[in-house]
């Protein structure tokens, strides 16, 4: 017999085998009705599959948030199932769950349009309402790899054969016609997984992720509980795409890319004024803050990479170049030793420490051009970066002010904290456990100070140290990760850095790598899409038009484009032989913050009638009081004073 402990700590015993489902039924009919999963000892399992030992268990139903992966990871099977139903010959490879759904990558020489996607998605719907029972059975290795082989699915087949030999080869039947090689845990039957499915694209992916590989076509789609959480979600999704960052840029004439320049950005002028702006207010905000500003070479000479150590390790990822005097030099990946070599020239004293050092550090990274996404994945961008060169004392009130700072920056560009994870030691690492325990302590002792208790998140440090990162949400209810500190005692060492302790010694100072943006070009793509391309005043690349009524007022128009500008607005003249409410209506679409409507009257009495962005009524200031009020909206966030 085993014993199993219930959630409620009752310990009941049970014959060694039993199952999920005669537990479920042991302790109420209707339970055993709706019981899909078990949780035996914190691992999901399916609800038939024989208990051989003892533990904490619990019955999960449909509804259990655990459940839902599984649900999402059920319907790429149900998927896989439909496609090689319709489309004899394609072959299976992998299905995960993933963020929000699911995908399955197949094998098959025609190329899968969107209209198959309508009749899969039936296709499934079938399978689901034939409420084919899904069951686990034990294979010997070989004769699964001869199933496979034998049925021409050379992916499976080559899957079973990388195993580690101690793998039990588990295969799930869905029904009696189909099956596929998975670790499991799946629900009962295809009834079970319901219909709140949806595909929503193709794309396509070297098998394994590797480049040299066999192209795969993947079809993605997303999976819910109910139909009510889908629909919610299908609407956030179709919300995101009207934000799509890269349809704004074009509509609002922010920047594009092309061919020849994968993942770098041509940022067009008012791209340019809206980064240019940020920029600026990041420089005062670290002014403010302690910062001093450096700024360090773009390429450097391969024995300098070799130092830092970027060379073995990360050289796929670098940009070499070479000379004609044969020279082997790369484009930084990063601007971290380039400011160890800054702290470098002198003799520093433990008075100096700490030093903040930042710079908008522009960095070059190959990315695969398959991976890269509009701003958000590049492989030219510009760090807010910077580092902190303390003692091991100034840890704490350090990682603590910039936690305040990162949170006030974010907030002042119109993002909420989500929460702050700290990143512990991951399985493969370097340091001892006293080592990890102190840091990690140390770091979760400065987000108390700054009022932050952290999520853990167990096993994402770094290789050599905890980190601290910020997960913002944004006005759809995204959540981004932008921000970071990152605690560092092996690139000091690295790279020689020391200082002069009270006591006279050499020490090696700690470094604090930390980012408030991330970069600019993917934050500046988040921000576009939070604000949907409507900025703030402060943030707008043109903050105001001045639109004619009638041409006769167009050289007032430009008198008073030429005083708002001298005020520091952003202003452009739209002088055009057109109706106003065209113009109007036109600039709104191109999220101008305010119009200035100006006409015979406003010019004989030196007015102008403002229009704001969002609202239908107008404002009849003299020019001179809307300079002024206009000039005062317009400040940054941290420029504001009391009273405006
Ligand atoms: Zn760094």
């Amino acid at each position: 017999m085993i014993d199993l402990v219930f959630p409620d700590g009752a310990v009941r015993p049970y014959p060694v085998g039993t199952t999920g489902r005669a537990v479920a039924e042991s302790l109420s009919k209707s339970l055993a009705k709706k019981a899909v999963l078990i949780k035996l000892d914190g691992a999901l399992r399916d609800l038939d599959r024989p208990i051989e030992t003892g533990g904490p268990i619990e019955i999960l139903t449909r509804e259990a948030p655990e459940a839902l992966e599984v649900i999402r990871h059920d319907t790429a099977h149900i998927l896989a199932q439909a496609v090689q139903e319709l489309f004899p010959g394609t072959q299976v490879t992998i299905g995960p769950a993933i963020e929000d759904g699911f995908y399955y990558d197949f094998a098959r020489e025609t190329p899968f349009s969107l209209d198959d996607l309508a009749l899969i998605e039936k296709r499934m719907a079938e399978i689901v309402d034939r409420d084919e029972p899904i069951r686990r059975e034990i294979w010997p290795r070989e004769q699964a790899i001869a199933h496979f082989e034998d049925l021409g699915e050379a992916y499976k087949a080559e899957i079973i054969r990388d195993l580690p030999e101690d793998v039990p080869i588990s295969i799930y039947w869905q029904g009696s016609a189909w099956k596929d090689l998975c670790v499991g845990p799946h629900l009962p039957s295809t009834k079970h997984v319901g219909k709140a499915f949806k595909l929503t694209k193709l794309a396509g992916a070297y098998w394994r992720g590797d480049h040299r590989n066999a192209m795969l076509q993947r079809i993605y789609g997303t999976a819910w509980t109910s139909q009510a959480e889908l629909d919610a979600y299908l609407h956030r999704i179709e919300e995101a795409e009207k934000r799509d960052h890269r349809k704004l840029g074009r509509q609002l004439d922010l920047f594009h890319m092309q061919e020849e320049g994968r993942g770098m950005v041509f940022w067009h002028p008012k791209g340019w004024a809206l980064y240019r702006t940020l920029e600026a207010y990041m420089r005062r905000r670290l002014e403010a803050a302690g910062y001093v500003e450096v700024k360090t070479p773009q390429v450097l000479d391969n024995t300098f990479w070799q130092k830092s150590g970027h060379w073995d390790k990360y050289r796929p990822n670098m940009f070499v170049c070479e000379t004609v005097e044969g020279e082997v030099l790369a484009l930084k990946p990063m601007n971290c030793p380039g400011h160890v070599q800054i702290f470098n020239v002198g003799l520093r004293s433990y008075k100096e420490l700490p030093i903040r050092m930042s710079e908008s550090g522009a960095c070059h990274r190959y990315e695969p051009s398959g991976s890269l996404h509009g701003l958000m994945r590049v492989r030219a961008f510009t760090q807010d970066d910077g580092h902190i060169f303390c003692r091991e004392d100034q840890i704490e009130t350090e990682t603590a002010d910039f936690i305040r700072l990162c949170q006030s920056v974010h907030a002042d560009l119109g993002l909420k904290t989500d929460h702050i994870a700290l990143a512990t030691r991951p399985d493969v690492r370097a340091g001892s456990d006293e080592f990890w325990d102190k840091a990690e302590a140390q770091m979760l002792t400065a987000a108390r100070m700054a009022g932050v208790e952290p999520v853990i998140a167990e096993g994402d440090g770094a290789f050599y140290a905890p980190k601290l990162d910020f997960i913002v949400k944004d006005a759809i209810g995204r959540t981004w990760t932008c921000g970071t500190i990152q605690l560092d005692y092996v690139i000091p060492e690295r790279l020689d850095a020391e200082y002069i302790a009270e006591d006279g010694s050499r020490q090696r100072p700690v470094m604090l790598h930390r980012a408030i943006l991330g970069s600019y070009e993917r934050f500046i793509g988040i921000l576009i899409e939070n604000f949907g391309g409507a900025f703030p005043l402060w943030l707008a690349p043109v903050q105001v038009v001045v639109a004619t009524i009638t041409s006769d007022a167009n050289d007032y128009a430009e008198t008073v484009a030429k005083q708002l500008r001298a005020a520091g607005l952003r202003v452009e003249v739209d002088g055009r032989n057109e109706k106003i409410n065209y113009k109007v209506r036109e600039h709104s679409l191109g999220k101008i913050p305010v119009i200035a409507v100006v006409g015979r009257n406003e010019a004989a009495e030196g007015t102008v009638a403002l229009r704001r962005l969002g609202s239908d009524g107008q404002e009849i200031l003299s020019l001179e009081d809307a300079k002024i009020a206009l000039s005062a909206e317009a400040l940054a966030p941290d420029q504001r004073t009391c009273g405006v």
